[in-house]
């Protein structure tokens, strides 16, 4: 029995500078400051993809295997 839970994370569009377009093409990897402003494009889960607030329509979700959700 795990009681596990999706493992929601937000998908954002971060405004950046062409210096740190440039940085973030060739690092994949960026860091922004605390006061930048982002815009959400939704929220969904890292696990099974499933978005917030839609039923599943994919595969299940494997942190739900063994459990209820
Ligand atoms: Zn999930």
């Amino acid at each position: 029995m795990t009681g596990t839970a999706h493992q929601w994370a937000a998908a954002v569009h971060v405004p950046i500078t062409t210096e740190q377009a440039r940085a973030a093409a060739s690092t994949q990897q960026m860091t922004i400051d605390t006061t930048t402003s982002v815009t959400m494009d939704g929220i969904y889960c890292t696990a099974c993809r499933g978005r917030y607030g839609h039923p599943h329509t994919g595969p299940s979700c494997p942190v739900e295997i063994g459990g209820r959700h």
